[in-house]
């Protein structure tokens, strides 16, 4: 019995009709505090996988504010493996303590490993993890954003039966993962739209190399200049869709897809019919980061309970 084994069926939660479309959200990010929506699907299969092998350690990638090295944090030590976290950005080594994630991190036992971009960018090929790699035996490589077979197979777990009611069903892209696999479960006749966090022009070629479906397509309109970048605009809609529907959003993601789906609807350009499932998929952790950054940038903060 694994931490991973306490997985819940998430709940579905309508909101109001939006121009005759049916909105309903499925509310992933209910399944953990830290390991939230689609990071606990992501891992599951990929830590059973560790102990199953005898892993000693696990190594993952993610920049200061990563949804990924937080949840990878806390698995690793809810299922006793050791984990290493290289972190985008040498600067990072000095600042922990202004990064709520990393000092989250380092707090659930991750060894943090500060790498400049240009190394960061080398992923799995860069000099420091073949280092420990050939130092360290039985040391499982996880990809950025923890994006493989495994996690693939964990996201296809996501939709339900039920949920073949659904005309279109949204989601969020980061690096393609969670798309691909909630793609593989659906029907042909339904409708997957991924709306990009970021400027990521490749991530389509990430998603055919996990689906061979093709009832989908990447939305990049709503990326808001790119990863963790926000306006005034985005934070008062996140703040109403909270006030209106009591459900928190973050900033990183789930904001800009729900912003994405409303401007869609409203300004009619929404074609893909009119029972819409949208996943939440967590990112609650990078709510606090964000207020910080936004204070500083003297923009509106997010207010979420009173
Ligand atoms: C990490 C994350 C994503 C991106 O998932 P991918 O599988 O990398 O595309 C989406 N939403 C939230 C809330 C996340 O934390």
């Amino acid at each position: 019995m694994t931490f991973f084994n306490a997985v819940k069926s998430t709940t579905n939660q309508s909101l109001d009709i939006l121009e005759g479309h049916r909105i309903t959200v499925k509310r992933e990010d209910l399944i953990h505090k830290v390991v939230s929506g689609n990071k606990f699907r992501k891992l599951r299969y990929n830590f059973e996988d560790y102990l199953l092998n005898d892993k000693v350690s696990v190594l993952t990638f993610g920049g200061a504010f990563s949804n990924h090295l937080a949840a990878t944090a806390y698995a690793g030590k809810m299922c006793k493996i050791p984990t290493i976290g290289i972190v985008r950005g040498e600067e990072w080594e000095n600042k922990v303590e202004g990064s709520r994630t990393l000092n989250f991190c380092r707090s659930q036992g991750m060894d943090l490993r500060f790498v400049s971009r240009a190394v960061y960018r080398e992923k799995e090929k860069g000099s420091l993890v073949k280092e420990l790699q050939s130092k360290m035996r039985n040391l499982a490589v996880l990809p950025e954003g923890g994006t493989n077979e495994l996690a693939v197979k964990g996201c296809e777990e996501i939709l339900t039966e039920a949920d073949q009611q659904f005309d279109a069903i949204c989601c969020c892209i980061g690096t393609g993962g969670t798309m691909a696999g909630l793609v593989n479960s659906t029907l042909n006749q339904q409708f997957v739209l991924g709306f990009n966090a970021l400027n990521n022009p490749e991530v389509s070629k990430t998603i055919k190399a996990f689906t061979q479906k093709e009832n989908w397509s990447v939305f990049s309109n709503y990326t808001f200049g790119g990863y963790a970048k926000v306006s005034e605009e985005l934070i008062v809609f996140m703040n109403n869709f909270y006030q209106q529907y009591q459900i928190p959003l973050d900033p990183i993601y789930t904001g800009k897809m729900l912003f994405g789906i409303f401007d869609l609807i409203k300004s009619k350009q929404w074609s893909w019919g009119k029972n819409i499932l949208v996943i939440h998929s967590g990112g609650l952790q990078g709510i606090e980061p964000m207020n910080l950054q936004l204070k500083k940038k003297r923009l509106p903060l997010l207010h979420y309970g009173e």
